[in-house]
């Protein structure tokens, strides 16, 4: 048996064959560049910043860069018994809940995705992850009978919560408890891009658990080249090379956090519609888009979707994908027409 992951956190399901995305090689005649690292969302973050401030300013910029992190998690982590998210989850139905506008942002974002995933990605699925034993009470990983799988089935479904945007506030048509942990981490990279940004910072990568962004220069002085490693594997040539000067990229994986029982592998990743986790067709979906918060939202959801549905949502919501699908063969990449701009 192997329990891989078992006792990981929700947030950011860790990297067993390593994070999928790493930045390739250093060269010669760099521009001087700065590392900053920490732990979050029970994963590791890694920021790059090209010609950084003195070793005072970034010291400064790190401890903002925590701060941040740390509010993030304090309105989002499913972990905490006092977040925002928590709050909302408790709250009982037909009554106002007024959310935080960043909150009312992640929120619609998930909404919108589940809608144009024709309900793979679904926010409230907590039940169902929580059923699995995927979810932050850590239950027991093990195939539930079909009756639980309808209980829970019952109690998800993101069409009973109404969202006014406008008032920033939310109401619910039946208990639902949400999940942000697949799109959360983009979104904690999405603000800390905007931090640096803020603060005149223009050539920088950051990363939360694979899921990055990057802008302007490397310290190269090239775009920067990302890698798509081969799933499951340690080392070895990566799948793809991305070469991007502005924009984010997240990776979604059926064998990021699974458990396996009489040979059958189950991935944290769960179809709502099904109530079960994602058949094990498509290993892995690595998305590129504007927003790290899109990037990981639709990465999720077109694994939901398998992989020949999951193209086609990708082609007509001109997204640039790429895929990779188990085959009796060995692994099978292919990608969407939008991707092609960025393989090198
Ligand atoms: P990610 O690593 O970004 O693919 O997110 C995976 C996490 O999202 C899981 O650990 C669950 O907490 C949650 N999740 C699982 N299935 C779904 C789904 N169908 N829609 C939205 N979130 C999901
Ligand atoms: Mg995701």
């Amino acid at each position: 048996m192997a329990d891989a992951a078992r006792r990981r956190p929700r947030w950011l399901p860790a990297l067993l064959a390593a994070a999928l995305l790493a930045q390739l090689g250093a060269c010669a005649r760099q521009a001087p560049s700065a590392r900053l690292e920490g732990g979050t969302m029970g994963t590791r973050y890694h920021i790059t910043l090209v010609n950084p401030p003195r070793a005072t300013g970034t010291r400064a910029l790190q401890a903002a860069v925590e701060r941040l992190l740390e509010s993030v998690n304090d309105s989002m982590s499913t972990y905490r018994e006092d977040s925002e998210i928590a709050r909302v989850s408790r709250s009982p139905p037909d009554r106002d809940i007024a959310l935080s506008p960043d909150f009312a942002t992640v929120l619609a974002a998930a909404l919108r995705v589940g809608e144009l995933s024709g309900g793979a990605f679904d926010v409230t699925v907590g039940p169902l992850v929580e059923l699995w034993g995927f979810g932050p009470e850590r239950g027991e990983r093990r195939v539930p009978d079909q009756a639980s799988v309808e209980r829970a089935r019952r109690q998800v479904g993101y069409r009973a919560l109404l969202l006014d945007r406008r008032a920033s506030s939310l109401a619910k048509r039946a208990p639902r408890s949400l999940d942000f942990s697949a799109l959360a981490k983009g979104y904690a990279v999405d603000r800390v891009a905007a931090l640096l940004e803020r603060r005149g910072i223009g050539d920088y990568l950051v990363e939360i658990g694979g899921d990055l962004r990057v802008a302007g220069h490397s310290p190269r002085g090239t775009a920067w080249a990302l890698a798509i490693e081969r799933p499951e594997l340690l080392g070895g040539e990566p799948m793809a090379r991305i070469a991007l000067r502005d924009g984010a990229v997240a990776t979604s994986g059926d064998y990021r956090n699974f458990f396996e029982r009489d040979g059958k592998r189950y991935s944290h990743i769960i179809d709502p519609r099904s109530g079960y986790p994602v058949p094990r067709e498509l290993v892995s979906v690595t998305v590129v888009a504007a927003s790290a918060m899109l990037a990981d939202a639709w990465a999720t959801a077109l694994l939901v979707l398998g992989p020949e549905r999951a193209l086609e949502v990708a082609e007509r919501e001109a997204l640039a994908c790429y895929f990779v699908r188990r085959q009796a063969e060995g692994l099978r990449p292919y990608w969407s027409a939008a991707m092609a701009d960025y393989l090198e």
